[in-house]
């Protein structure tokens, strides 16, 4: 029997780090004892892994007390070159499938899995976004990797990562899991807006969301996608209205302010919620983090109808500015999720 340590470096607090919840099942089924790495009281480990998912979040530098110590992690295989973030495959450990495929260890995380089940239906992604990794990490195809009985078993909520489901050749088989579940659905990634079908929609009607999530990324999308939100508004009784689609809306990445604006008036015109994403936010100039919050701030979005009229510290030479140059294209992480690498979609 060995004692596994174990250290969530981002330590975020608002998700469970799937891959230790994984690592911690699979060890307990072995007979090891698993348990959270303290510096100061632990003692001596076998064998200890440190898991960490963003690209930004600082290693755990300190000691550590044990035989054998294993990072691993999207956090890890990320590095800056020439000011973009890139995604290095050789530095990347997939789980083995007797660790990737079993059941999550939900009591490493006993308050944010309270009766939630997490977990991906299908990996990878058609689309090649610059901004994301998942391409690169889990290949240019969305492929069904589980069912869901994989990671639930009668929680009331289902928490799915999956990067794009909508453009996996299942997608029918594999939406009819949560809608059969009965369980709360949550595509914390975003559904790709871009492959709706009507079909598509009712089917995802079917399923009980609080929210639903899309992404606007890109703004030469325009013309496709906004005849598909119409369309998705149309055949769903989930009304786009009272905060439930939301639409993440990156910035300072492809598109200049003038279009950021416009992605977000219009997106509220047709009763979408923007939520604005913030590409390299550490880096990024102070009106995207002034963008953010008036946008992401709902209540404030809802009373102060145009950006220019945001009175919280707006510099309007700063804006104007930034109108004339356009947002820097330089390094960062957009959406990113702990429990997939980096995340983010044009959904
Ligand atoms: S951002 Fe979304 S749509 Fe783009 S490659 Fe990543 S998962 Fe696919």
């Amino acid at each position: 029997m060995k004692r596994i340590g174990l250290i969530d470096v981002d330590g975020t607090g608002r998700f469970p780090n799937l891959v230790l919840m994984k690592i911690s099942a699979w060890h307990k089924s072995m007979g090891d004892t698993v348990e959270w790495y303290d510096p100061m009281f632990s003692g001596h480990f076998d064998k200890v892994y440190l898991s960490k998912v963003f690209s930004f979040t600082p290693d755990y530098d300190y000691p550590i007390n044990a035989d054998e110590v294993e990072r691993g992690g999207s956090g890890y295989c990320i590095s800056l070159v020439n000011g973009k973030e890139v995604f290095d495959k050789a530095k990347n450990k997939p789980l083995p499938p007797e660790i990737e495929h079993i059941y999550p260890d939900y009591g490493l995380y006993p308050e944010l899995t309270k009766d939630t089940a997490y977990g991906f239906l299908t990996r990878g992604c058609p689309r090649g976004c610059v901004f994301s990794i998942v391409g690169k990490k889990e290949g240019r195809c969305s492929v069904k990797v589980a069912d869901l009985s994989e990671f639930w078993n009668g929680q009331k909520k289902i928490v799915l990562c999956d990067p794009n489901i909508l453009a996996c050749r299942d997608w029918k088989d594999l939406l009819l899991e949560p809608i059969d579940s009965g369980a709360w659905g949550d595509f914390t990634q975003g559904l790709d807006i871009r492959l709706m079908t009507e079909e598509k929609a009712r089917m995802i009607d079917r399923i009980k969301v609080k929210e639903i999530h899309f992404a606007w990324d890109r703004y030469e999308d325009r013309d496709v996608i906004l005849p598909k939100f119409k369309m998705f508004a149309d055949v769903t009784t989930l009304k786009p209205h009272a905060h439930k689609a939301i639409v993440y809306t990156l910035v300072n990445f492809s598109t200049t302010l003038e279009q950021d604006l416009d992605r977000i008036y219009t997106l509220r015109d047709i009763g979408y919620w923007p939520y604005v994403m913030i590409y390299d936010k550490e880096h990024a100039p102070k009106v995207y983090r002034r963008l953010q919050r008036w946008v992401n701030m709902r209540s404030t979005f809802a009373s102060v109808k145009r950006f220019e009229d945001y009175k919280e510290g707006a510099k309007k030479r700063e804006l104007l500015a930034m109108q004339r140059t356009g947002p820097s294209k330089s390094l960062g992480a957009c959406r990113q999720n702990p429990t997939t690498p980096f995340l983010s979609h044009e959904k």
